[in-house]
């Protein structure tokens, strides 16, 4: 009897480990948005519409909280009853509406606790900068492959110049803001984003 024949393959265990982590998280995001009087899709709405100034459609709103339009229909109509949320124009297209946050619907999103925050607290920080890129890596496949809604990572951003200095401490540079980067350095929600493709 050897380990290799008593252990599940690791591709399982690891996703039970990570659908572990999601549930603490997604608990913790709930405790925060009840006692923030919001349902879950609220919040994650709330959090993404604060996070584009410019305006963000309703459609990219559904996908990124991962719901039917209609329901994220429903969870702006509410935000808005609640003056978090307001409906604008749309500066690249007038036909279109643009869903902004108000002052209060920022202070609520900024005020609001990051719920990975205690689970990555543990690892150090040369942890984290390694769960970083791999968690960016993990983002981009997902991405390719379709089955999330286009994120604003420094991987899918036409400003990203990945590895252009290998070997150093700064492999990477973007040209946005004209500087070399470190892994740790990568972001996975970047206001200045501009899809490279
Ligand atoms: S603009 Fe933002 S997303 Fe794009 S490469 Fe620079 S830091 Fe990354």
């Amino acid at each position: 009897m050897n380990f290799d024949q008593i252990t599940e393959p690791i591709d399982r265990r690891l996703a039970d480990g990570l659908t572990r982590l999601a549930a603490v998280a997604r608990q913790l995001d709930w405790q925060a948005a009840e006692s923030a009087g919001l349902s879950p899709t609220q919040a994650d709405i709330l959090r993404f519409v604060a996070n584009r100034p410019q305006g963000a459609r309703l459609t990219a709103a559904a996908a990124h909280a991962g719901v039917r339009k209609a329901t994220a229909s429903d969870a702006v109509a509410a935000l808005g009853r609640k003056a978090l949320v307001h409906k604008d124009a749309d500066a690249s297209d007038s036909r279109a509406v643009a869903l902004k946050a108000t002052a209060e619907g920022n202070r609520v999103a900024q005020a609001w606790p990051s719920s990975f925050a205690p689970i990555v607290a543990g690892l150090s920080e040369t942890e984290q900068e390694t769960l970083l890129g791999l968690v960016v890596k993990m983002i981009r496949q997902l991405q390719q492959r379709r089955l999330i809604a286009p994120q604003r990572t420094c991987v899918t951003c036409r400003h990203f110049r990945e590895n252009v200095a290998p070997g150093t401490s700064t492999p990477h540079y973007c040209a946005f803001v004209g500087a070399p980067m470190a892994e740790r350095h990568l972001r996975v929600d970047c206001a200045e984003h501009e899809s490279a493709a």
